[in-house]
Formats: C-alpha cells, sequence, structure tokens
C-alpha cells in the first residue's frame, strides 16, 4: 500500500489538516505502507513562501512521518506539460475508455468515424461560463455547457492564431451516451459506493488554466498514478473530484503514463521514464483495464468546520499550529484531539500516533459520516 500527504503550502497546517493527515497516516501505517509527501505547490499564486518548511515541521512535531523526500509539484511541470501534449494527440469517438468490464479497444487515436479531440481549448470567460452553465452544486464546480467543444477545427485554428486567452478542457462522454459510459463508479471507505455522473455532474473540466498553470485535477492525477499511490485519504469535498480524476487516469493510462517506481518515489528526478505515447493498443488496453479505480482506495473524511458552522480554512488562522505550539500545546493532545474527531478514541486525550495504530480501522471512522463541529475557543485553552 501505498498512501499519501498531499499539503497545498498555502498556509500553517490547522486542526482540518491535521485530522486530514493523521487519517492518512493511519490508513496506511496500520497496513504497513509507504507514505510519500507531495506538496501541491503548482497554484503559484497561492503559495505562501516557505509554508512547505512549516507544514513538514509541524508534521514532525505531530509524530507523523513519511517516507522517501518531499515531492514538489513545481519540479514536474515537464510531466504534466507531457500529458497535456499526449492528450493533444488524443482523438476519442464520444463513448466511454473502459466501463466496468474494461472495454480499452473502443478508443481511437487520430482515426475513427465521429472522432472529437479528448483535450480541446476554450475561450470562454468565467462570466460566459456562469451565465451558461447549470448551477453550482456547491463543491466549486461549475458544469460548463459545452461551448468550445462545438467549434469546428477551423474557428478553434483561427482564434489559437490570433492568441486569444484559452484554458484547455478534456472532454467527458456527453449526457446523449449510455448512462454506463457517463457514470464513473467507485467504493469509497467511509462513504461507502459513490457513483457520479461524468456529463451531468462534472462536465469538460479545465486541465490548464489560462494563465497557464496545470489545474489541481490533472497534476493530481499524473501525480498520483506516477507515483504510484494506492491509497487516497483526503476530504469529503473531493469526493466529486474523484470521479474525473479516474477519467483522466484512465486517458493517462491509455498514454502510456503508469507508476515510476523508486526514482520518483525518493525523490529522485527522473526526466523521461515513459518514452512517448504508446500506440493505443493491445498493451494499452491492458494498461487501462489494470489501473482503474480497482487498484486505488479512496477513504474521503466528513469536514471540520467551526463551529458557527463555517469551514476550517488556512486564512482564518484558526487553531493553526503555529498558534497551538506557541501557546505551549503538547503535539500529543492535538494528536488525540484529532483521532477523537475521526472516531478513533471516544474521548479526546494525549495521544502518540503510534499507540493508535491498534484501534484504527476505516470502520471507526464510518461510523459517524456528518461534519465535525469543532469549538475553536473551548479546546487547547
Ligand atoms: N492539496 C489538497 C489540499 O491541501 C489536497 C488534494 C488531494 O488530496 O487530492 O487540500
Amino acid at each position: 500500500m501505498v498512501g499519501r500527504l498531499a499539503p497545498s503550502p498555502t498556509g500553517r497546517m490547522h486542526i482540518g489538516n491535521v485530522y486530514a493527515a493523521l487519517a492518512a497516516w493511519l490508513g496506511v501505517r496500520a497496513a504497513n505502507g509507504r507514505l510519500l509527501l507531495r506538496i501541491e505547490d503548482i497554484d503559484a499564486p497561492r503559495v505562501v513562501p516557505d509554508a512547505d518548511r512549516w507544514i513538514m515541521d509541524d508534521l514532525t512535531w505531530l509524530g507523523l512521518d513519511w517516507d522517501g523526500e518531499a515531492v514538489y509539484q513545481s519540479q514536474r511541470l515537464d510531466r504534466y506539460e507531457l500529458a497535456l501534449r499526449r492528450f493533444q494527440e488524443m482523438t476519442w469517438d464520444g463513448g466511454t475508455v473502459d466501463g466496468v468490464d474494461g472495454n480499452a479497444d473502443d478508443m481511437s487515436r487520430d482515426e475513427g468515424g465521429a472522432a472529437c479531440p479528448l483535450v480541446y481549448p476554450c475561450f470562454c470567460s468565467r462570466a460566459d461560463i456562469r451565465t451558461a452553465s447549470a448551477p453550482n452544486e456547491g463543491d466549486g464546480f461549475l458544469i460548463y455547457p459545452g461551448t468550445c467543444r462545438r467549434l469546428s477545427d477551423e474557428e478553434r485554428q483561427s482564434r489559437m492564431t490570433c492568441g486569444d486567452r484559452h484554458s484547455w478542457r478534456i472532454a467527458v462522454p456527453d449526457a446523449s451516451a449510455a448512462a454506463s459510459d457517463r457514470v464513473v463508479r467507485f467504493d469509497d471507505r467511509v462513504f461507502g459506493p459513490q457513483s457520479f455522473d461524468l456529463a451531468r455532474q462534472l462536465g469538460d473540466v479545465v486541465i490548464r488554466r489560462s494563465d497557464g498553470l496545470f489545474a489541481y485535477q490533472l497534476a493530481v492525477s499524473v501525480d498520483d498514478l506516477e507515483m504510484g499511490v494506492t491509497q487516497i485519504v483526503r476530504g469529503r469535498d473531493l469526493l466529486r473530484s474523484t470521479a474525473i480524476q479516474l477519467w483522466i487516469r484512465r486517458w493517462l493510462c491509455a498514454c502510456g503514463f503508469g507508476a515510476m517506481g523508486e526514482d520518483l518515489r525518493d525523490g529522485r528526478d527522473v526526466r523521461e521514464p515513459a518514452d512517448g505515447l504508446r500506440t493505443v493498443g493491445a498493451e494499452a488496453a491492458a494498461a487501462v483495464r489494470g489501473m482503474t479505480s480497482q487498484s486505488t482506495e479512496f477513504a474521503h473524511l466528513p469536514l471540520i468546520d467551526a463551529a458557527d458552522g463555517r469551514r476550517m480554512a488556512k486564512r482564518l488562522n484558526s487553531l493553526d499550529m503555529g498558534t497551538l505550539r506557541e501557546r505551549g500545546v503538547d503535539p500529543r493532545e492535538v494528536v488525540g484531539y484529532c483521532a477523537w474527531l475521526l472516531g478513533v478514541i471516544d474521548e479526546p486525550q494525549p495521544m502518540e500516533p503510534h499507540d493508535l495504530l491498534p484501534m484504527f480501522s476505516w470502520r471507526a471512522v464510518t461510523a459517524d459520516t456528518s461534519d465535525r463541529r469543532v469549538n475553536v475557543d473551548e479546546v487547547f485553552r
């Protein structure tokens, strides 16, 4: 088993981040697996200088260790670039890449009658999309109405030549596709069986933003695949993202991406492991079948809210590790409190992470899947 901690270095960790990190640590360590640390620093405007070091220092202070060197997304831009380039070469007949039974032979590359590009430039502004989209369901997704997917090749080409500002989107099966093609299913260790309709609940998502930055959905899919991650633990606000990440992962596999082994896991710099695109044929088809949701376990966690119902966020400064450490709080108190939030122990009490291992099971976490409320002023006084 290989798990990962994937903090965004946008500030000091708060109690919600510690709770998620502890769950990821327990999930992997209880199974004698490897835990990797990936610093998700591609959203440059949101990165706070030194936050990566604060996070690593706080994890160490808490007793949450990881294996190998930290992997920085900002050092992996060439991988995301390669994925985008491979995707730009792919066309697709609008069906699925891999149904439950996995029929990857449906994929076509630069061939096939009604083939459409897998990824396409999108020239819409946020305002355009907001006006034309289905209502937002609350976790930040705006379902793209597909405007630029319908542009002709000529129009696309001429707007690109004019240098029009654009993002890149990955196409998903549209609403007219058979349900078996549109719906992504996976089993969540906490929230149980999940199914998301790619057409109705996700839409064509951005994989490269119009400011040139790679989008979270692409970066995380490439990384989890190449780092060989087999257990993903994170907040339930990312449940829906899992569906699109599985979709992206299938295409990455079809393009010859796969786990890169020890070189990457140990943080060494690997330049060009996948030597170009393997033709979509038997080999890639096998890769697609082997590397779908079955090989990755997901555990999405109830969220932690402040007592006033607001989501805890780094910017709220709520119970951040800096404040707690200044107050002289014992790391075991923080760990025990988070273990109690997870449902691993019945009452908050000081605990070492290792002492929690015999008590940990996903069943304990699943017993109560409602979001947790934390009264910032009442704990760790
Ligand atoms: N970097 C994300 C965060 O800190 C986590 C993303 C993920 O686990 O996929 O919220």
